[in-house]
């Protein structure tokens, strides 16, 4: 179905043909505490007749996520414990998170930040705290790399992302920029020649983390939208949630992985998902998980391994845990898997001379 504006609303899921009658009242029991936003893209992407279709998993809200379980939390990777101005985490020394806008074009289900981001949440960043974060960056040398997440900063209109590249280009200690988006994916017309120009107007080296889940999100405007951003000298990196029931299969994992690689999108994260309020039916183990990433590194290319990484909550930070191919069983002395399985010494049997 074509559908040429944003659905916001419960009311615009059932005319959209997206939930059914019945179900209104939960769903706007849903978006009293959780926005709803699905942009034209999306909304023509989801099979009306696939109950479990995973486009719409991803953004038609359900009732499971009212129930908040006892490891859920608000702030789950600790975002709040390390901000030192508003606007800012800094968690790593050499790189900050800017967050200028709590916005998104959609809003996933899933989403770690949802207790922060949406219309009624923080909104655009204002003047005043915008000139204090600058600031902050400014005054900590120790900042090589300045990553603008949200929300969705990519929602921000090209002469807003212009002004603040134009002040990032006036400190001479951030060589890189980096911004984390969905807007490649979900509203790919956005990216257009004058985003571009305003997401390098910073003069740094500029990199693209671009969000997708599934490989039918990855669409031939999709692909253009990327294609644009790399013919242009913007290095594309991607990033993804692994979600129970929507790419918890390795042949899935494995062909939207392709598809970034195809694309020029180098896979960077698969994130395991965060410990969100309402977000336990997305959840995998972390056993899952492993199993999940051991299977795609016998299958496809080393380009299509991203790192799979859990940010631990409380702020500690992101940590891979793919599991080891690694055993230490003596002095020195390792057993390494290879990827049917197979178990070898190293250094191999027989090679010291004994
Ligand atoms: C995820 C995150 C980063 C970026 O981490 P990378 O491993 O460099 O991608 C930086 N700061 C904070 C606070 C983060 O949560
Ligand atoms: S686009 Fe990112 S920040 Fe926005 S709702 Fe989705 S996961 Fe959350």
């Amino acid at each position: 179905m074509k559908q040429d504006r944003a659905i916001r609303t419960a009311r615009d899921l059932v005319s959209a043909g997206l939930l059914d009658a019945s179900r209104l009242d939960e769903a706007e029991a849903v978006a009293r505490k959780y926005a709803i936003a699905i942009t034209p893209a999306m909304a023509g992407l989801i099979d009306r007749d696939d109950p479990d279709d995973p486009i719409a998993r991803q953004f038609v809200p359900d009732m499971a996520e009212l129930s908040v379980t006892p490891e859920e939390r608000a702030d789950p990777i600790g975002d709040l414990t390390h901000s030192p101005v508003e606007g800012i985490v800094h968690r790593y020394p050499d790189r900050v998170l800017l967050k200028a806008v709590h916005v998104c074009p959609v809003y996933c289900r899933f989403c770690f930040r949802r207790e922060m981001v949406g219309p009624e949440g923080l909104g655009t960043l204002a003047p005043e705290a915008m000139d204090r974060a600058i600031a902050y960056i400014a005054g900590h040398p120790e900042i090589w790399e300045v990553i603008l997440t949200g929300g969705d900063p990519l929602v921000l209109s090209a002469r807003r992302l212009e002004e603040m590249m134009v002040r990032l280009r006036d400190i001479a200690h951030v060589k890189i920029v980096r911004f984390h988006t969905r807007v490649p994916v979900v509203e790919p017309e956005r990216v257009d020649e004058k985003l571009i120009a305003a997401l390098k107007a910073s003069g740094k080296t500029t990199y693209v983390a671009m969000h997708a889940n599934h490989p039918r999100e990855l669409t031939e405007a999709a692909r253009a939208a990327a294609g644009r951003l790399v013919d242009a000298g913007v290095v594309m990196l991607s990033q993804s949630v692994l979600l129970r029931g929507i790419n918890d299969d390795a042949d899935v994992l494995a062909a939207l992985m392709r598809g970034f690689v195809e694309m020029r999108v180098k896979p960077y994260y698969l994130h395991h998902p965060d410990l969100a309020p309402g977000t336990a039916h997305f959840r995998v183990s972390i056993a899952e998980g492993q199993a999940l990433v051991k299977a795609l590194r016998g299958r496809v290319s080393g380009l299509c391994q991203p790192t799979y990484v859990l940010d631990i909550p409380g702020g500690y930070g992101k940590a891979p845990i793919a599991g080891s191919n690694v055993r230490v069983v003596g002095e020195g002395e390792y057993v390494v898997s290879d990827w049917q399985g197979g178990e070898h010494a190293y250094p191999p049997v027989g090679s010291r001379g004994d």
